[in-house]
């Protein structure tokens, strides 16, 4: 009973690890897929360079109100 069994990190479902199973450590290749699309997503949807923040502070609040 040494046989090692981990879980599908995308559906929980107990994958045997052997080189029989190209998806792993996913069950399938769907999972496989779509934890790849989930990594890509993060990837896109990290921000910009928002180290540069836009200085608030113009000329708008010295109107012509002299
Ligand atoms: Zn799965």
């Amino acid at each position: 009973m040494s046989q090692q069994q981990s879980k599908c990190p995308i559906c929980g479902t107990l994958v045997t690890p052997s080189t029989d199973n190209p998806a792993r450590p996913f069950c399938s290749q769907r999972c496989q897929l779509i934890d790849l699309g989930d990594w890509i997503d993060e990837r896109h949807s990290i921000p910009g360079d928002e180290s540069a923040p836009w200085p608030p502070d113009s000329d708008v609040t010295d109107s012509d109100d002299h």
